[in-house]
């Protein structure tokens, strides 16, 4: 961690003029017309869920955001160290959380090989089926756009606008979601190598924008809270506020990435974990702040949003 401190403040430095903000990423996309009710920008919240230590924390973390009248995605590992309980996902859709797919594993080895990706793929989308999840997220924020279209879901968002603090550091270049078309030809997950009566029975299940010829990205744009606590050691929410506020400003999405498992909700001071105080009062900033200005949804609200509006080009 030490090693990667120290390499993490020296890009801080090198990536000063795009990061936090990249001031480049601003363009709205062809034919917008803006968020749903003329709300300025959007406000997500996600959740990825990466050791058993995370799991244990989901219900203090979803009674923080419901009391304060926010809801998120949470992003489960499918085979990962720890079993996600039935229950827990009923009784998260039940109070208005989506469920949503990280990875398989959380080996960084999802995108080795395209042979390799297409098996996990399978399985991958076994679990979106279990859970009746729409949305992905990779490990380590690993991606192949081209690839994903394998996965039978309508977003991705296992990219960013900005972030050289990533393995993969490549942008989207953009705060607002953007539509990854199928190459002309490639068959989509439904309508491929399963039966027809699997076909049948997947459409029934799952929303009619699962048959898309294409998906949704939906880039992060708020700096993960590891990236800013454990990583850079910042103090303060600061960077957080800075942020929301230009984002605010240009009308985009902002979309934050909090792991359960780095929050500190009994204030004990443990290693590698963050006060929940600062989560709490980033919620309340916002909800103070900017009242009536943000449109709270979901990711799998904002991409039906996305490939729903009107305005939608015909070529997209
Ligand atoms: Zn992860």
């Amino acid at each position: 961690m030490a090693v990667r401190r120290f390499f993490a403040s020296r890009k801080r430095q090198q990536n000063k003029a795009t990061w936090p903000i990249d001031p480049s990423t601003t363009t709205p996309p062809s034919g917008w017309s803006g968020w749903p009710d003329k709300k300025r920008f959007a406000f997500l919240l996600s959740h990825d869920v990466e050791t058993q230590i995370g799991y244990d924390k989901i219900s203090d973390l979803v009674d923080l955001e419901e009391s304060l009248g926010f809801r998120s995605v949470i992003n489960f590992i499918p085979e990962g160290q720890y079993r996600v309980s039935e229950n827990l996902v009923q009784n998260l859709k039940n109070r208005g959380f989506e469920v949503g797919v990280h990875g398989l594993h959380h080996d960084g080895k999802l995108y080795n090989s395209q042979e390799g990706f297409n098996h996990r793929a399978k399985k991958i989308n076994q679990y979106l089926k279990i859970w009746d999840a729409t949305g992905f997220r990779s490990p380590l924020m690993h991606h192949n756009l081209d690839w994903l279209h394998k996965l039978n879901i309508t977003y991705d968002s296992s990219t960013f606008d900005t972030d050289p603090f990533e393995p993969q550091p490549d942008g989207l270049g953009t705060i607002f979601p953007k539509w990854i078309p199928r190459p002309n030809g490639e068959h989509s997950p439904g309508s491929g190598e399963q039966k027809p009566e699997a076909r049948e029975r997947i459409s029934d299940s799952r929303p009619q924008s699962s048959n898309l010829d294409g998906y949704v990205e939906l880039p992060y744009t708020l700096p993960q809270d590891s990236t800013l606590y454990l990583l850079l050691k910042e103090q303060t929410i600061d960077i957080w506020k800075t942020k929301i506020a230009w984002l605010a400003q240009h009308g985009g999405m902002a979309f934050l990435n909090v792991h359960p498992d780095y929050i500190d909700f009994d204030g004990k001071g443990t290693r590698n974990q963050y006060p929940a105080p600062y989560y709490a009062n980033f919620l309340k900033h916002i909800k103070e702040t900017y009242t009536n200005q943000y449109w709270q949804a979901t990711p799998n609200g904002v991409a039906q949003f996305f490939v729903n509006r009107k305005e939608r080009p015909q070529s997209l």
